[in-house]
């Protein structure tokens, strides 16, 4: 299986080379030359095995490269529990009736990133072995809040590579800061950016395509890689939770086989709702994808109009891992639905990145509008849907969850449609505690987080994560803030170049 730049179909390669990578040198994004069929036979096959042995039957579909060994030594020492809070790994629990929340979030940083970032590092040192690669692998990371710890705690102290996280200064959750903060490990780095999300992605892409920045790089015996989802072995453990949850549903007649399903993703960078979409084009049974946005609703416009603009107003929200305004997996996608059609993603995202726009064609808005539905709520609309969930369902959803919730119930309300339904629960509700304790408790509170913490487990009776309450007193290591346009320098100094 083979790996092509979403910018040009003729540059090829193999996967080990794709997750070193990280990015294409044009700029494109790696993806699978062609797509691998899952029957129904084998989802059959699947239901009656465990997580761990799920994850490397569809990984070894994808990464021919790797040997089953390899990719048996590399599922085994990412989903155990020495990590994951169950051997299930992602959970399933009944919302209401046909409602399932597919819980992401029992890994040891309480996001979903967890489920891609405790695998990566594993996938992409055994890489580095295949290539017998002599170089550090220095990873860079934009966060909007989630992916910048769980990259953090994937690869600290793993020989052979460094890491580097960027965060905006003011967009993340207090919990979400100190998680960062507070990163223990001898080859890890964290730094804040005065900016917004995006800021800090445009950052790292432009560093990681600087072809001098390369150079000094490799001249001190370096290269970088990314563990942002614009990294195909970022997505690729994210097919899986799909594939596993309609296994499981089946398994406990829950669905019968071959019933489709509706998947719920609370989105920003495109990076989630896309290996779903995945899933669905390999053979999973899914009706409808339903996208859901707050209020930086840049993807719920482009699903209706097919016009996608990035100009306009950036609002900080209680759900800040969705806070983007440049879904960077988007150019995976209409790469499939142009019918792979290499020069016209290279003008959409050129224009993307001069004009901050660009329109599709009425067949390619048709071919979106039939695989997905976009709906968006506020930041008021998110704390009532989780004052109500809890209500009706004694659940307790984060604020990115609550996204999901809101946009799927408008989604029923508008089309009737009663098709057994999985929402993706991307958070634990404690990463965003103030948040969350304000939605229940119908006024913001005067506590301090970690009383937050207490506070809202003893109204909700769920078990607050060890990872989250052995933070309080912990020493801060990372405390730098810096411009954006300091970014390089930074990077090259705290690299010793
Ligand atoms: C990252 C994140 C999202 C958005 O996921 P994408 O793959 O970027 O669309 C949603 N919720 C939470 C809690 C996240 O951390």
């Amino acid at each position: 299986m083979f790996y092509k730049s979403t910018r040009n179909s003729a540059l090829q390669v193999d996967s080990a080379t794709a997750i070193l990578q990280g990015i294409s040198t044009d700029g494109g994004l790696f993806v699978p030359a062609e797509l691998p069929s899952l029957t129904m036979d084998e989802i059959k096959l699947l239901a009656e095995k465990s997580y761990v042995e799920r994850a490397a039957y569809v990984f070894a579909k994808f990464l021919t490269d790797f040997t089953e060994a390899e990719l048996r030594y590399c599922t085994e020492n990412a989903y155990n529990t020495k990590s994951f809070e169950h051997e299930d790994i992602a959970e399933i629990s009944h919302l209401f009736d046909g409602t399932y929340m597919l819980e992401l979030w029992h890994g040891p940083t309480c996001a979903f990133k967890d489920m891609a970032l405790q695998i990566l590092p594993y996938l992409m040192t055994t890489a580095a072995k295949k290539k017998q690669l002599d170089q550090k692998i220095v990873i860079l990371v934009a966060t909007s809040g989630d992916t910048g710890k769980a990259a953090l705690d994937g690869f600290k102290d793993v020989p052979g590579t460094s890491i580097l996280v960027f965060y905006p200064e003011e967009g993340v959750s207090p919990m979400q800061k100190r998680q960062m903060r507070t990163q223990a490990g001898d080859n890890v780095g964290v730094c804040a950016l005065k900016g917004n999300f995006d800021d800090c992605q445009n950052g790292v892409k432009a560093i990681f395509t600087n072809s001098e920045v390369k150079e000094q790089l490799a001249a001190n015996g370096m290269q970088f890689s990314s563990a942002n989802s614009i990294n195909w072995g970022r997505l690729l453990p994210q097919i899986v939770y799909y594939i596993s949850a309609y296994a499981t549903l089946a398994a406990d007649g829950e669905i019968a086989y071959g019933d489709k399903i509706n998947i719920v993703v609370p989105t920003g960078n495109f990076g989630n709702i896309l290996a779903a979409y995945y899933a669905k084009r390999m053979g999973l049974p899914v009706n409808r994808l339903i996208c859901a946005s707050n209020i930086n609703k840049v993807l719920t416009d482009f699903i209706n109009t097919g016009v996608y603009n990035r100009n306009r107003e950036f609002f900080a929200t209680c759900s800040p891992s969705m806070d983007i305004l440049i879904s960077s997996n988007l150019e995976r996608l209409l790469y499939l639905l142009t019918g792979e059609d290499d020069a016209q993603i290279r003008e959409w995202f050129t224009a993307l990145s001069s004009e901050g726009t660009y329109t599709v064609s009425d067949s390619v808005k048709q071919a979106l509008q039939a695989e997905f539905y976009g709906g968006y709520c506020d930041d008021a609309q998110t704390k009532t849907t989780i004052a109500e969930i809890f209500e009706e369902y004694s659940y307790t959803c984060d604020t990115h969850t609550a996204v999901a919730v809101k946009v799927y119930r408008d989604y029923r309300k508008a089309t009737g449609d009663t098709t057994k339904t999985v929402i993706a629960s991307t958070a634990s509700p404690y990463k965003f505690s103030a948040s969350v304790l304000e939605a229940l408790e119908g006024q913001p509170s005067a506590l301090d987080e970690y009383a937050m913490v207490d506070r809202l487990a003893e109204m909700t009776n769920l078990p607050v994560p060890e990872a989250l309450a052995s933070l309080q007193g912990k020493p801060e290591r990372f405390t730098d803030s810096i411009d954006r346009t300091d970014m390089k320098s930074y990077v090259l100094k705290t690299l010793g170049i």
